[in-house]
């Protein structure tokens, strides 16, 4: 990451504490850690987004994997929705490597940016919708930085939610009728705010392992994704 602005970001959204619920399982998750992990040292702290800062696709997860991006530090990184994800990001031409496995990988995006609305990693993935909220912030901070998006793929019907208050947050009035989300939807923002929303089912195992989520519909929103970018 080389805009000194994101660096220094990174810097301070890795040390939030504002939901205490939240700073509490990621740490106690850190501290005791699962069998197979035993012996490494967990993140146990907020995850920043990861990318291309000249990205124009905006990838929204929900939150952090507890002993995934909790473990690794890294955004979708340790854990099988990550594994999902990144080898359609580098089939479809987005990531450089096929796998995601620490931060220190050699993982490059081009014209991707991934973050998660939530940075923390929530018990059962719930976050609350105040900790969505008292989230939201630092996404708006982050799009400061990361200023050309034209496309949101929003990973899920939470991540889709999300996108729709972070555009409000960015100062666009709610859109009347509510856009709904679906696998494969597509929102054209007639406020112009320039954005896109594109919908797909969240690339956790509960859909990928069931087929409710293949590669090829994976792989296809990807490329519509790019193709709407311009
Ligand atoms: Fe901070 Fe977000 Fe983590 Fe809450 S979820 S503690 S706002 S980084």
């Amino acid at each position: 990451m080389s805009d000194p602005g994101l660096t220094a970001l990174e810097a301070e959204v890795t040390t939030c504490r504002r939901c205490p619920r939240l700073v509490d399982w990621r740490e106690q998750v850190a501290r005791e850690k699962r069998a197979a992990f035993k012996d490494d040292t967990y993140w146990g702290r907020p995850i920043p987004g990861f990318g291309d800062p000249a990205a124009r696709v905006l990838i929204l997860g929900l939150a952090p994997a507890a002993h995934g991006a909790n473990r690794t530090g890294r955004v979708f990184t340790g854990d099988r929705s990550g594994d999902f994800l990144f080898a359609a990001l580098h089939r479809t031409g987005f990531a450089n490597q096929p796998t995601s496995v620490s931060r220190d990988d050699g993982l490059q995006l081009t014209d991707a940016w991934i973050t998660a609305a939530v940075r923390c990693a929530p018990p059962a993935n719930k976050p609350t919708p105040t900790e969505r909220d008292t989230c939201l912030p630092w996404t708006v901070a982050e799009l400061d930085h990361v200023k050309h998006v034209r496309v949101v793929v929003c990973l899920g019907a939470f991540a889709w939610d999300a996108a729709l208050r972070l555009r409000a947050a960015l100062g666009h009035p709610p859109p009347r009728p509510r856009p709904k989300f679906g696998h494969g939807a597509l929102w054209y923002d007639d406020d112009n705010s320039g954005w896109v929303l594109l919908g797909t089912y969240h690339p956790s195992q509960q859909n990928t392992f069931t087929g409710v989520l293949t590669e090829a519909m994976l792989d296809d929103v990807l490329r519509t994704a790019r193709e709407v970018a311009g």
